[in-house]
């Protein structure tokens, strides 16, 4: 018996992972600590994406970045993401008042009533997806060379949908490469990483299917969009049965974006044309969660091809 959980018998995932210490409870739905065992789970599947990208003939090497979680605000609103997602958005607010500024929000506070009126937008978003803070970065730079340019980004990401779903948390890691370049050489790119992916998951024994996606964009006018999207094939997620067997979650997805970003941001090919882009993303948690899900909460006695696919 779990020494936490001795009185409640855990029922949900959720209380599995949070009774056994693997995820923290911090009192917010979708905020939760990870665990060092967690955490090495995480660490051990990212390694598996390097080498899985390394994998195959003439591999391009990617150039890795890192960011923290939050990102320029005038790229987040010209990036667009305010007409498709402002429900899932998350913005930096300071408090930038007087004394006197500073007095009121005290009161307010001490009497339980809205303190919040006084704070003010910060330069800084919080970042939504590992991409968006790249694009006007590789605009910078220029036009790309013949043969396009490849990055390997992971983040941490805010989307306000707080669940009970450990699946949908508020913060999150996405591991990404994006690949820009000419329309076939992105296409060849994310082509490539359906079946790469695919071979990739399977070794650590969980059911994937793969299926056409849609984004939640937003409101009427974005009903347009998800069909648009879906019509055009230019979204494919890898589902894994997670919280629900009926309806399992996306922990892999592949995006071709055409010259949606390109137009955006300005970005050049080789020959003077608008870049196209990709990008596939890998969902850190949430392959973790379905690990958990389908070999148990303990990880060394997980079967012998997953330990030797994450452990060596
Ligand atoms: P869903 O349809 O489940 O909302 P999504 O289409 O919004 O997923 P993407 O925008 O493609 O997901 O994000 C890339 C990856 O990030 C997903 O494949 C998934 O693994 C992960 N992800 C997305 N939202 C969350 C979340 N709320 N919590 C944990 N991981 C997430
Ligand atoms: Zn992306
Ligand atoms: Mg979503």
């Amino acid at each position: 018996m779990c020494v936490v959980c001795a009185d409640v018998e855990p029922t949900t995932l959720l209380e599995q992972l949070i009774s056994h210490g693997i995820l923290i409870d911090t009192g917010i739905d979708g905020i939760y600590g990870r665990s060092g065992v967690f955490e090495d789970v995480i660490a051990r599947f990212e390694d598996l994406v390097t080498r899985t990208g390394a994998e195959g003939a003439n591999p391009m090497a990617p150039e890795v970045m890192r960011f923290p979680p939050a990102m320029n605000r005038f790229h987040f609103e010209r990036s667009g993401y305010m007409k498709s997602f402002p429900q899932l958005a998350g913005t930096i607010h300071s408090f930038m008042g007087d004394d006197r500024g500073h007095f009121d929000l005290l009161e307010k506070l001490q009497n339980n009533e809205d303190w919040t009126g006084q704070q003010k937008t910060t330069g800084v978003v919080l970042t939504p997806a590992a991409c968006y803070t790249l694009y006007p970065i590789v605009a910078k730079r220029g036009p790309l060379k013949s043969d396009g340019a490849l990055f390997d980004l992971q983040s941490y990401c805010f989307r306000h949908e707080p669940s009970k779903d450990p699946a949908r948390m508020q913060m999150f890691r996405m591991r990404e490469f994006v690949r820009f370049g000419k329309p076939k050489q992105v296409q060849t790119f994310r082509a490539a990483w359906l079946e790469k992916g695919e071979v990739m998951m399977k070794k650590l024994g969980v059911p994937v299917h793969v299926d056409l996606a849609n984004d939640p964009f937003f409101g009427r006018s974005g009903r347009m969009l998800k069909n648009n999207q879906r019509d055009q094939g230019l979204k494919f997620e890898m589902l894994i049965p997670i919280e629900s067997e009926e309806k399992p979650t996306a922990c892999l997805s592949f995006n071709y974006h055409q010259d949606h970003f390109g137009t955006t941001w300005g970005l050049i090919d080789a020959d003077g044309e608008t870049a196209h882009t990709a990008c596939v993303g890998f969902g850190l948690e949430r392959v973790a969660l379905a690990l958990f899900k389908h070999h148990g909460l303990d990880v060394d006695a997980w079967p012998k091809s997953v330990r030797k696919a994450l452990w060596g």
